[in-house]
């Protein structure tokens, strides 16, 4: 079967990393057989000077023709002076809604040769393997009424809507218990039930869903500020978090800076039949653009995950990941992830050296 990717590089280092992560593509095809269509498209600052849009139709159009989408990022400051519809994170959104991703996965892995890199004491992250399922389409970024109005005392107030329909928290739960038994079979949903009424209906819904359909998983529910707590406390409690989409915003940044490294993270956003975008969590990086020195592995990371979560190939991202493993093993590192005794690398460089691994290992 052929696979069709889209590939969009975005802005600033977008481009770069993304290059890397084409030299893992074609090692695929080539070493491995894996039969690939990909085609490319502007998207973001790019879309927006190729077409006037942040996401040109035909960019659109191609992503829902494909089985996956592998995107850089997008954003800089060349663009923060457009109307907020027309800048570049406008891209972002429009394929999230465009293309009904309504999960969003983000893992927390922290690479034993990194330990000294995070903030928090080796022996609290080292061996750190979280995955966060964040609700990506719903909830209170999406909820009506929203606004800003006048009172009646002329007093400006602000406000929005929280709100999930039982089918979304179902679709969501499901997701989250599926991932949860392709690993440690622990899934800990976290909801602020105490004080929400719509986090009781989500912790209602899970539990029925963990009870009906998922007695082989081991479900827990934490509140949102204990989870906070919890997870600079003792993170390595948990294996797989679900939660929704403000509360995973939010807790999904923390568990990322556990790793502390922003260019080692990758992620998905998936649909409810498997297809889904892939990206590195971090932006597009306009104080480094152009100077080569980009980490490249959170974008080669998010490779791993689309052959695992949309090619049907878990062991091509486990190979993938072995290979990621081996480069920090022999000492090679961006300037992002440098240490006393390692070798500095650039952009290229490195997408070469995993490349060269995967090969090796083929
Ligand atoms: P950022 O993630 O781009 O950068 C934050 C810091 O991390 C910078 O110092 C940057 O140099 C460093 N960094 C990021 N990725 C790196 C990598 N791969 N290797 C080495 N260092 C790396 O966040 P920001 O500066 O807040 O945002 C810059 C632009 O990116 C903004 O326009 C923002 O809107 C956009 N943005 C886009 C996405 C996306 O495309 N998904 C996500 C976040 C921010």
């Amino acid at each position: 079967m052929t696979y069709k990717i889209a590939i969009l590089p975005g802005d600033g280092i977008g481009p770069e990393i993304i290059a890397e992560a084409e030299k893992i593509l074609s090692c695929l095809q080539t070493e491995f057989g894996l039969s690939l269509e990909c085609e490319h498209a502007p998207v973001g600052g790019a879309g927006y000077e190729a077409a006037g849009h942040p996401l040109p139709a035909a960019t659109l159009q191609l992503a829902r023709a494909s089985d996956a989408v592998l995107l850089g990022s997008v954003g800089g400051p060349r663009w923060d002076g457009l109307d907020r519809a027309l800048r570049p994170e406008q891209g972002l959104l429009g394929l999230r809604a465009g293309l009904g991703l309504f999960a969003n996965l983000r893992p927390a892995i922290l690479y034993p040769q990194l330990a000294a890199a995070s903030t928090l004491k080796p022996e609290v992250v080292s061996g750190l393997d979280i995955m966060i399922v964040r609700e990506l389409t719903g909830g209170i970024y999406f909820g009506t009424p929203r606004g800003i109005r006048i009172r009646e005392d002329g007093q400006r107030e602000g406000f929005n809507t929280l709100i999930y329909s039982e089918s979304e928290i179902e679709r969501i739960g499901r997701c989250a218990f599926e991932i949860a038994r392709k690993r440690a079979r622990r899934l800990c949903s976290v909801d602020k039930a105490n004080v929400l009424e719509c986090t009781e209906l989500w912790r209602e819904v899970i539990t029925g869903l963990g009870r009906e359909e998922y007695k082989d998983v081991e479900l827990s529910h934490m509140y949102v500020d204990n989870a906070a707590m919890q997870l600079v406390r003792r993170p390595k409690q948990f294996d797989v978090m679900v939660t929704t989409n403000m509360f995973g915003d939010i807790l999904s940044d923390a568990a990322a800076m556990l790793t502390g490294s922003i260019g080692m993270l990758p992620s998905a956003s998936l649909d409810s039949r498997g297809k889904g975008m892939y990206e590195p969590i971090h932006g597009s990086a306009p104080d480094i653009a152009g100077k080569g020195i980009a980490n490249p592995l959170a974008t080669i990371l998010s490779v791993a995950m689309m052959l695992r979560y949309s090619l049907d190939a878990p062991a091509l991202a486990v190979r993938i990941e072995h290979a990621v493993g081996k480069v920090l093993d022999d000492g090679l590192r961006t300037p992002d992830i440098a240490s006393p005794g390692t070798r500095t690398v650039g952009t290229r460089e490195m997408g070469d050296a995993v490349a060269g691994a995967l090969r090796s290992g083929a």
